[in-house]
């Protein structure tokens, strides 16, 4: 006895599924796939619009999804039409405003889908020499004349390496008469581990990489910069001085790529 693997009841003897359960998925998955489809296309043809929405909408009503799932559907059209618009590598103005009325029609907002579509924008317009305009934040660290924002990023976790200095003793460097330690006959143990210092907000600009926080605020030129390389969730950046320690930005739920490309790209953008 087994169940079946659409309503999870008992299928019976031999069976993991209901005749009737996979006919009614297989017709609903007809419905969804038209519903991406008609989104599609009118993404690639250029009629995105209010009409494309009422026409998915009623079909959705037909098998009886929910808005979300509408909205999870337009994610699968859209994320398929933007593949297909990136394959001249760049997305036109009439590309990108498509995208934001899809956008707007089918509620994809607060989702992952909107930064992605965003930070391709920005990448494709950097790689053309275009800063972005829009960019508004609240930061305590001060802009140098030329110096523009091109990047910011909430919630930054920042660490960076701390060496502590132990001794290890033999039975010979204790000094048994007061039990205190004797650096001068213990063997030095120096250990470096990462701790977290502060969480804030990391900028980049075309000049230089800014972290601002309650506790630390501190700037990283461009030219200082001998190495950036992903790390875990984030990026490490290593700096050209000597005894520098290297820095590391723990950015949740970003591609780490995508910012080695921004801090790549936008160095000596004017
Ligand atoms: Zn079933």
């Amino acid at each position: 006895m087994a169940d079946c693997i659409y309503c999870a009841q008992s299928a019976g003897f031999l069976n993991n599924k209901h005749k009737e359960c996979e006919e009614n998925y297989l017709s609903r998955k007809v419905v969804k796939d038209n519903i991406i489809s008609i989104i599609k296309n009118a993404l690639i043809n250029n009629s995105i619009s209010k009409d494309i929405y009422n026409e998915t909408r009623i079909l959705a009503d037909s098998i009886q999804l929910f808005d979300s799932e509408l909205t999870n559907l337009a994610i699968l059209a859209l994320d398929s039409a933007i593949e297909e618009m990136l394959k001249d590598k760049s997305l036109t103005e009439e590309e990108e405003k498509l995208i934001k009325d899809c956008c707007n029609f089918f509620d994809i907002t607060n989702y992952k889908l909107m930064n992605q579509v965003n930070n391709t924008i920005l990448i494709k317009n950097l790689q053309q020499g275009i800063l972005p305009t829009n960019i508004e934040c609240n930061h305590y660290f001060l802009l140098k004349k030329e110096e523009k924002l091109i990047y910011t990023l909430d919630k930054v976790k920042f660490s960076e390496p701390e060496i502590t200095v132990s001794y290890k003793f033999t039975s010979f460097g204790f000094n048994t008469k007061n039990t205190e330690m004797d650096e001068s006959s213990g063997k030095r143990i120096k250990t470096e581990e990462i701790k977290y210092k502060d969480t804030g907000l990391l900028a980049i600009t075309n000049q230089n990489i800014y972290f601002d926080s309650k506790s630390k605020i501190f700037r990283i030129p461009f030219n200082n910069i001998v190495a950036v390389k992903p790390y875990n969730n984030g990026i490490l950046i290593q700096r050209d001085e000597i005894n520098s320690n290297h820095q590391i930005f723990e950015i949740p739920e970003l591609d780490p790529i995508f910012l080695l490309n921004v801090i790549s790209l936008a160095k000596g953008l004017e």
